[in-house]
């Protein structure tokens, strides 16, 4: 055991936490995979956690467990906030809920010295929420990494190069801000309830240095060119400047979205007007 607290089955019991699949409730009970989580990208000592969805608290107890300075949780379900009550009473000043929906909080607010952000997200909201993290008005952002767990579909599309069945906006946008890599899968039956698909955790390293490129001209361009993804770029490009466009950023218009790389979706974006 990794603290004197009960075991999390006990917790659930006890509070009557039975998942509800609305709030992406599934919930990680052996303590080596939490705490293998917990620790993706590195020791814990002296840091600020921001956890989102902590639900009875296994991944909370291990961030403490670890060494963290503090652990911020932000939880949608009241039905979590007496088992998460019970825990931030034995590590007492450590452990500070939100009660409310992520989606909502400004998470730049909570940070508080080297903070990252560990989750095990809930996958209906997951996608916003990083989407949220990565493009911030300030760089380098409130968080030195992150790890993240995602339906492995998800990750995958994360970490997609150019050229993978998988590439798209959310690695256009990913790959221009952090690096990404996924640092192991999960297989559903570590879940309680066990969901249908394969999970993965993402680690995240945000770059010192993007490319200096709007956020809403970079979104602009990847929508417009994955939303005809095997279409020429002449023609999927058409509304927001065409043949024009792609001879300012030096990019041949026989060439489709699935073939730029980032440096390309940049140049592209830059060459927006307005
Ligand atoms: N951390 C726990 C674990 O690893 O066992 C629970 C993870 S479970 C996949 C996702 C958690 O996110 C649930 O506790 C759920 O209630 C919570 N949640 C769902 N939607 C949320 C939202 N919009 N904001 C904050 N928490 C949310």
């Amino acid at each position: 055991m990794i603290d004197d607290l009960p075991p999390l089955r006990d917790v659930i019991a006890r509070h009557e936490l039975n998942a509800k699949k609305s709030l992406g409730q599934n919930f990680l009970l052996d303590f080596n995979i939490i705490q293998k989580i917990a620790l993706t990208s590195g020791q814990l000592d002296g840091v600020t956690v921001i956890e989102i969805g902590p639900g009875p608290g296994g991944l909370t107890r291990a961030l403490l467990a670890g060494g963290a300075k503090k652990v911020i949780a932000i939880e949608r379900d009241e039905r979590c906030l007496p088992a998460l009550a019970e825990i931030a009473e034995y590590y007492p000043g450590q452990l500070e809920v939100v009660e409310g929906d992520a989606l909502k909080v400004d998470c730049t607010d909570l940070a508080e010295g080297e903070t990252r952000i560990i989750a095990n997200l809930p996958y209906n909201v997951a996608t916003p929420l990083l989407t949220g993290w990565l493009t911030g008005n300030d760089w380098p952002p409130f968080y030195s990494a992150m790890s993240l767990m995602f339906q492995k579909e998800v990750a995958m599309r994360i970490v997609a190069r150019p050229g993978d069945k998988a590439y798209g906006r959310l690695a256009v946008l990913t790959g221009w801000r952090c690096k990404a890599d996924i640092a192991f899968n999960l297989d559903p039956q570590n879940f309680t309830p066990a969901p249908k698909v394969m999970s993965s955790v993402v680690t995240f390293t945000p770059r010192a240095k993007p490319l200096p490129v709007k956020v809403k001209s970079l979104e602009a361009v990847t929508r417009a060119a994955f939303g005809q993804r095997r279409k020429m770029l002449r023609q999927s490009l058409k509304q927001l400047g065409g043949a024009a466009l792609l001879e300012r950023a030096g990019i041949a218009g026989t060439r489709r979205a699935e073939e730029l790389n980032i440096e390309e979706f940049v140049a592209l974006a830059n060459g927006l007007s307005g």
